[in-house]
């Protein structure tokens, strides 16, 4: 007789997530502690959007949509990207979140053994959704300054690279790539003959501003135009729990993500679709306001005590562990003092840094902050 156990794939066994998973447990057994550990914003979504999502609802948009999903939304979504990045950026598909983007990218294009390039620190999804696609992960290192050092991603690069990753703003470091290092990011992709897939979910949430210009995020869309985009809804209007988000890129590879949506999320929620497109006339201007605040504080705070890479964008912040201590064990500490954070060996395959989202109140980032400091010594 077989355990249900012994029914599970190799491709399921394959993903590990424990290190996640222990920090989950960790936090369940917390009483109300400062929580720096969640990666979606603090305040609620826009009025008008939930306003429109009732709306959808109650006149009947209830059903499955076209599978690449409303027309309103793709074709405003493709106008506004091509406006932004100087070119038509192609077809348009609505996704479950940038999550069920990245999910039908790499299926897409990843055979069993195709190499992918990303950076270390990344988001985990990467390398878990790489390994169900049978391909390899190649993280490049990118301590002590996180950024994209064209000579160590070059040096990855093997006759079975096919796909380079990009994420700027960048989840867990905050750091966003600059005008020079997405330059040469798109000739070591010209050179070598890459795809580019580009996480831009971060993208409003940019805090450096060039002589109080608002900032614009340097895609390489603009300048490749083998790129994926893939951006959404979750952190920019704060619906992480509605799965919007939407993929641009060659016409070619999005019909391929489309029908393989077609067999699996099917579509993106309907009635949200519509909210969506009303949310998209939302200003978020005193939202990003209000996170570069944070990031000010966060930074002014904690590089009193800790070595830390001031970020430019998303809601995080990755400094390092005090000497002698694995950040996995000062997490540790920081939990028995009621402060949750994310030790960096989740997102890395050093355990060096920890990771903070000041998407909170303040006095939590003030409170949190201060905590942290005083257990650095
Ligand atoms: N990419 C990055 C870099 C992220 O941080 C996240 C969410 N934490 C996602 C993609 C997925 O976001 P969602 O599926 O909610 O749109």
């Amino acid at each position: 007789m077989r355990d249900p156990r012994d029914y599970i794939s190799a491709r399921a066994t394959a993903v590990d997530a424990s290190g996640i998973r222990k920090v989950f447990d960790l936090a369940a057994k917390m009483k109300d502690p400062i929580n720096f550990s969640i990666g979606l914003p603090d305040f609620d979504v826009p009025q008008t959007a939930k306003l429109a999502a009732i709306e959808a609802i109650e006149s009947g948009h209830n059903r499955y949509t076209q599978t690449q999903g409303i027309a309103p939304l793709r074709e405003r979504l493709r106008r506004d990207l091509s406006a932004e990045v100087g070119r038509d950026v192609g077809e348009v598909l609505i996704t479950s979140g940038v999550s069920g983007g990245l999910f039908l990218a790499i299926l897409s294009v990843i055979n069993p053994g195709d190499e992918a390039i990303f950076l270390d620190p990344y988001f985990v999804m990467y390398k878990h959704l790489l390994t169900l696609a049978g391909g390899k992960s190649v993280a490049v290192d990118s301590y002590p300054d996180f950024r994209f050092h064209a000579d160590r991603v070059e040096r990855a690069i093997t006759p079975r690279t096919k796909m380079l990753m990009l994420n700027s703003p960048s989840n867990p470091t905050g750091v966003v790539m600059s005008q020079q290092e997405v330059n040469q990011a798109v000739e070591l992709a010209r050179k070598h003959d890459l795809l580019l897939l580009s996480d831009e979910i971060y993208e409003p949430f940019l805090y450096d501003d060039e002589g109080g210009k608002k900032p614009t995020l340097a895609s390489p869309a603009r300048l490749y135009d083998k790129t994926i985009i893939l951006r959404g809804f979750s952190k920019s209007h704060a619906m992480t729990g509605w799965r919007l988000g939407y993929a641009a890129g060659p016409e070619a590879i999005l019909s391929q993500m489309t029908k393989l949506q077609q067999y699996t999320f099917v579509c993106a929620p309907s009635p949200l679709q519509y909210a969506a497109l009303k949310a998209l006339d939302v200003s978020m201007d005193q939202a990003v306001a209000d996170y570069r605040r944070k990031r000010d504080l966060v930074f002014n705070l904690l590089s009193r005590k800790f070595e830390v890479v001031k970020p430019q964008g998303a809601f995080y912040v990755f400094p390092k562990a005090p000497a002698g201590k694995t950040a996995s064990q000062f997490v540790a500490q920081a939990i028995e003092n009621n402060v949750l954070i994310i030790p960096g060996n989740v997102f890395s395959e050093r355990d060096t840094h920890f990771r903070i989202s000041y998407a909170t109140t303040d006095q939590k980032v003030q409170e949190g902050c201060e905590i942290l400091n005083r257990l650095a010594g």
